[in-house]
């Protein structure tokens, strides 16, 4: 997280003045006790990122810099999560434009019952995705230079001598014995869930 802290600081100049004028700020909020349920559906519609960005809107409606300054994100890795959970409908937004600047800003809000929603018709889908990103595991010699840059593929890795496309660090092979676990416990709920309903 610490390094995605100091390219934060790239957020444009004009965006610094909106967020000064959002008045009313409130303390932030007790939130609420995680819910189980609505955690899975989030993280399989918009991943780990994605989940952990709806987190901060759960209860209350938000700017897109507000979360991102919560969360120590670049503010337009921020908007694309948010789009993304957008276009599943499971936030939506209120734009209202500030007065003084002519800025429109955003204010964004979970919708727990229409992730629920998704979740009730998306499951086979979503249960057919995951069996195949588990191929994909299953079947994928994975490399990483464990800074926290995606991994890759052994004929990705051989094609940059071994070297992070995105640090430059040496890759070495990656144990992901663990998405594996995680990806067969996932499968077996979603799998239990459709025999139930
Ligand atoms: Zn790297």
């Amino acid at each position: 997280m610490g390094k995605k802290v100091s390219k934060s600081k790239k957020i444009s100049k004009g965006k610094k003045a909106v967020e000064k004028r959002v008045k009313n700020k409130k303390e932030p909020r007790q939130k609420p006790s995680e819910d189980p349920v609505l955690r899975e559906i989030l993280t399989r519609i918009a991943g780990e990122r994605g989940y952990e960005v709806a987190k901060v809107l759960v209860g209350e409606e938000t700017t897109d810099d507000e979360v991102a300054k919560r969360m120590g994100m670049r503010v337009n890795l921020v908007r694309k999560i948010l789009y993304e959970l957008y276009e599943n409908r499971v936030v939506s937004y209120r734009r209202v434009r500030d007065e003084h600047s002519g800025w429109y800003v955003y204010y964004w809000r979970i919708e727990p019952e229409r992730a629920r929603e998704y979740f009730d018709n998306n499951k086979r889908l979503i249960l057919q995705k995951l069996e195949e990103r588990l191929k994909t595991e299953r079947n994928t010699m994975f490399f990483s230079c464990g800074n926290g840059d995606p991994k890759v593929s052994f004929e990705f890795a051989a094609e940059n001598d071994f070297k992070c496309p995105r640090c430059g660090s040496k890759l070495d092979p990656y144990d992901n014995s663990s998405v594996i676990t995680a990806l067969e416990r996932q499968i077996e709920s979603l799998r239990q869930h459709l025999v139930e309903s």
